[in-house]
């Protein structure tokens, strides 16, 4: 057996072929171990009845399939948010979120162990960083989510046993329409720029039209601001969406809550942002943590508004959800309402609040952390 055996879902389809031409076996059954890998979702090799054992035999000796084990499962009260701690190889824990809301299925997965930029309100920054993630432990998370919802009847079982679930949220379990994973957000622990390989094969792998399918406009990714992986993703031309996260419009306000401002100044990433949206024609999503008395001011709005004057742009608003490491407290009452009409009055800039869910879990953005 090799020193380190090659980890399946790490494996573009291409990957695949190779390996098992490589081995002097045939393309068909390379194939039929990619659709049991993605359309069947095994999760063994025991499961996969029609490789022969010689091909079975092979890949046990120097392939490993790891789905990632859940340390633990918690619902959302109003049970539209499940959140899996799941166990990676080497005993090292992440979290991902299944998310069902704006009518689809979503997951949002994490690129690393913790994370090594800091942002002062976020708990992932508070835990630092531990390592990346491999492509195929970031695949195995969608493939997670993807595994739970097959069986629909699983989440009909959710909403019968969740006494304060909502009424929107037992239709939308309701075993009507087989619930399909629609969505991929890299959202989770971790800055996907700052783990750029490891992420991107992920994506070729999640996208691949003959297994998860999660094409055009399925998968966003949210970065920091990492300049050089914005960059690298112009030039790349990658079909995600991007999300960048702002939070600030000066240099001095941004660099006291992102401490990556430090390293790619603001100029710089506006800089960046402006090439990304020439050479791919994409919009960007501007991510906007409203704390009360920090930035959610008019004033600030219009900052932003100046900001991004001339950009392909839509704000994404987050009203701050708590962790234990920052004392700020959320935007109140109609301050995110005002923001948002400052942004379209008076620089026709289209923004969106985030919807606030999953935070009895801390499965909220910014609040995924694992104890150390
Ligand atoms: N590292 C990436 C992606 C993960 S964080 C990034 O920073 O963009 C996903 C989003 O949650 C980011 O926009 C981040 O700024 C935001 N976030 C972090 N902590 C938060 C908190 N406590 N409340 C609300 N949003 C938070
Ligand atoms: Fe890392 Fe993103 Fe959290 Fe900042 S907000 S610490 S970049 S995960």
């Amino acid at each position: 057996m090799p020193a380190t055996p090659t980890d399946l879902y790490s494996l573009t389809r291409e990957e695949l072929r190779l390996l098992f031409a490589r081995w002097g076996l045939s393309p068909v059954h390379a194939a039929r171990l990619w659709n049991y890998l993605y359309l069947e979702l095994a999760d063994s090799l025991d499961t996969m009845p029609e490789l022969p054992a010689k091909v079975r035999d092979r890949l046990a000796a120097e392939t490993r399939l790891t789905p990632l084990p859940i340390a633990l499962a918690t619902d959302s009260a109003d049970g539209f948010t499940r959140k899996f701690l799941l166990s990676l190889p080497d005993g090292e824990r992440i979290e991902t979120v299944l998310m069902r809301f704006t009518g689809r299925v979503t997951a949002c997965v994490s690129s690393q162990v913790g994370c090594a930029m800091g942002c002062v309100f976020c708990a992932t920054g508070q835990m630092g960083y531990t390592r990346h993630l491999t492509p195929g432990e970031i695949v195995a998370q969608a493939v997670h989510v993807a595994r739970q919802l097959r069986t629909v009847g699983q989440l009909a079982e959710l909403a019968s046993r969740t006494p304060a679930i909502t009424e929107a949220a037992r239709s939308a379990t309701r075993p009507t329409t087989q619930p399909r994973l629609r969505n991929v957000v890299l959202m989770g622990m971790g800055e996907p720029l700052h783990n750029y390989d490891a992420v991107m094969t992920a994506v070729d792998i999640l996208r691949d039209p003959n297994g998860l399918a999660l094409g055009a406009g399925r998968i966003t990714l949210s970065t920091v601001g990492v300049v050089p992986g914005i960059l690298r993703l112009a030039a790349e031309k990658r079909p995600l969406h991007l999300a960048v996260s702002l939070h600030a419009a000066t240099q001095a306000e941004r660099a006291a809550l992102v401490p990556a401002a430090k390293k790619w100044p603001l100029d710089e990433l506006i800089a960046a942002c402006r090439t990304y949206s020439e050479q791919t024609g994409r919009r960007i999503f501007y991510e906007w943590t409203l704390i009360e008395g920090k930035n959610d001011s008019p004033t600030h709005a219009r900052a932003i508004g100046e900001l991004l004057r001339g950009l392909p742009a839509q704000v994404n608003l987050i009203p701050l959800n708590p962790t234990a490491g920052y004392g700020g407290v959320p935007t109140r009452g109609e301050a995110a309402k005002i923001f948002q009409r400052v942004l379209r009055d008076e620089f026709a800039l289209p923004s969106t609040v985030r919807q606030r869910r999953g935070i009895d879990i801390a499965a909220g953005c910014g609040q995924l952390a694992v104890a150390g």
